[in-house]
């Protein structure tokens, strides 16, 4: 007999930290648009979740190695990783942008010839690097999470990180952090919520029938104004 899947567990993996989408609090507790949206979404739908915060990268290869459910953690849409995962329907817009020290002079891809940038490994802002490294004449460092990213830039030993805008623009002028962005957007990708290819579409259905309801009770609202104000 088929397990319903109100009774079941969805083991679901995110990034350590990338706030405003997933952090922990000052007890500790993951909080962020994405760990709001997941836990109303399960609610919504009638399923339970255990999250996984394993950093961005580990979750995509756990999500890929099916040893997780699925993975939220402003994991982008592209057709690279649709190849490997299914995707929901896209609840963010995002895109990458290069952010520099709040002081530095650096404010085009041209002034990073002969320098060092911080990248984070498996992301769209390390894809975005790796394209234009060699055209541009820098080299790059590679940082397991967004925080060592940033802290590498303002130690000085990077002059630039690639990150996601709503990200970066988060740690700017949510959390103080002494960096500025130094170019427009790039086009990029939305987020979406990702299981393993052809694996677990009942819960990419609920995922998507949550998030269509939470949309039109105004809970998904509710939740991206908590993070980042009624301006968005
Ligand atoms: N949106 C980016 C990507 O999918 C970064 C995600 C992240 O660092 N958590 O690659």
């Amino acid at each position: 007999e088929a397990q319903a899947a109100e009774d079941k567990t969805f083991v679901i993996a995110t990034d350590t930290t990338f706030a405003p989408f997933e952090f922990q609090d000052a007890s500790g507790e993951y909080v962020g648009i994405d760990m709001e949206l997941m836990k109303a979404i399960a609610e919504d739908q009638g399923f339970k979740i255990e999250i996984k915060p394993l950093g961005f990268n580990a979750a995509v290869q756990a999500l890929e190695a099916k040893q997780v459910d699925g993975v939220i953690a402003g994991m982008s849409i592209t057709d690279a990783r649709k190849q490997t995962f299914d995707f929901s329907d896209p609840y963010f817009e995002s895109g990458v942008v290069m952010a520099v020290a709040a002081d530095s002079n650096i404010a085009s891809y041209e002034d990073l010839k002969g320098k060092n940038v911080a990248v984070k490994t498996g992301t769209e802002g390390y894809t975005f690097a790796e394209s234009i490294k060699a055209k541009y004449g820098f080299t790059t460092t590679v940082f397991e999470d967004s925080a060592n990213m940033y802290q590498d830039v303002i130690a000085g030993n990077s002059v630039a990180a690639f990150e996601d805008y709503p990200v970066m623009a988060y740690a700017i002028e949510g959390q103080g952090l002494p960096l500025k962005l130094a170019t427009e957007k790039e086009a990029g990708s939305s987020y979406g919520f990702a299981v393993a290819k052809n694996t677990n579409p009942e819960l990419l259905a609920m995922f998507n029938a949550g998030l269509a309801n939470l949309k039109a009770n105004g809970k998904y609202q509710e939740i991206q104004e908590k993070y980042l104000g009624t301006s968005t």
